[in-house]
């Protein structure tokens, strides 16, 4: 038995704020990236009472950490208390990760961005010119909806259960592209199947069917897809949600919500340590992720 030396007082400091922490694999993910880089850092997960966040991110200033992540409930309030957010952060509403620049702290948001890589590398395809349904018009929603936007989608139709978040949402993202956007419900089926129908690509991100609820579908059983469409559901767990199930059914090509968890995760450690993280080792740890997450 030797001494411990993984971690001393040169080692770059890491985190997540989070409540819950307990299941999250952001540790697992970022630590591996360390080791297989060689790069000398460490990443641990802090439960931050609900109204403490403000002083945990003036904690995290005061000890030095080189960056940190935000997950569920603070991605929105994080915005209040850091010295600095990019045009995009702002746009979507949240931020995911924190960087410290010589004492200031910049935030950006990384699931949009990790959505994108996710999506373009699982369906190949971008989003210029495409005609999109957005499901959803929660937190996600937003940071998604600001970047199909950005990325010159010709229409993007948010569909929500409350109709009032998606008319505010369209509002939001569509200020500078005048028609852009519309908003509508569920209620409306004969509207809704025209909508879907017309569509070439179709992004859930409610939370229906997410585990243990696995056998509800956002749109409900009585769907009608092209075949076409390009279907991506943010939910990862369980794999293969119900509503990727129906897409399936009438031929669609579909993909998880695991990729942009992923890549939301790289991008962010790409921030902090001023890196592009080569191919070969993103393909290992995507691997190890994946495997780890199916057990
Ligand atoms: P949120 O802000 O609470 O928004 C939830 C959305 O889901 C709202 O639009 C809500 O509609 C809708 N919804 C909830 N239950 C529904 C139901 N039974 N039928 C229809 N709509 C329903 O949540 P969020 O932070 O955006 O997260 C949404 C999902 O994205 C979660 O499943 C989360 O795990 C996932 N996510 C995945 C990643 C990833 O990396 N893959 C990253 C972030 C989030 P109302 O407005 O009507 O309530």
């Amino acid at each position: 038995m030797k001494l411990n030396e993984n971690i001393t007082g040169k080692t770059k400091l890491l985190g997540l704020f989070g409540n819950p922490v307990e299941h999250t694999i952001s540790p697992q993910l970022h630590n591996t990236l360390s080791e297989l880089l060689g790069i000398d850092a460490v990443y641990i997960p802090m439960k931050v009472g609900k109204d403490s966040l403000g002083e945990a991110v003036k904690g995290m200033k005061a000890c030095g950490f080189l960056g940190f992540n935000a997950t569920i409930p603070f991605k929105e309030e994080l915005l209040r208390h850091v010295d600095e957010i990019t045009e995009e952060a702002r746009l979507m509403g949240c931020a995911n990760t924190v960087k410290n620049i010589d004492g200031r702290l910049l935030a950006y948001n990384t699931d949009a961005e990790g959505f994108v890589r996710s999506f373009e590398e699982e369906l190949g395809c971008g989003f210029a010119g495409k005609k999109i349904a957005l499901l959803g018009a929660g937190g996600t929603a937003r940071s998604l909806g600001a970047k199909l936007v950005a990325k010159g989608a010709a229409r993007l139709h948010i569909i929500n259960r409350t109709i009032k978040k998606a008319e505010d949402l369209a509002a939001v993202i569509g200020q500078n592209t005048a028609g852009i956007c519309t908003a509508s419900d569920f209620e409306d089926r004969e509207k809704l199947r025209d909508i879907i129908k017309s569509c070439d690509i179709i992004v859930n991100t409610t939370s229906a069917g997410m585990h243990p609820n696995t056998g509800e579908s956002p749109l409900g059983g009585d769907m009608i897809f092209n075949g076409n469409q390009l279907v991506y559901d943010v939910i990862y767990n369980p794999s293969k949600t119900m509503f990727l199930k129906q897409a399936e059914s009438f031929g669609c090509r579909t993909a998880n919500g695991l990729g942009m968890l992923f890549y939301q995760g790289i991008l962010a450690y790409e921030i902090w340590m001023d890196i592009k993280i080569p191919e070969h080792i993103l393909r290992n740890v995507y691997t190890l992720f994946s495997n780890y997450l199916r057990k």
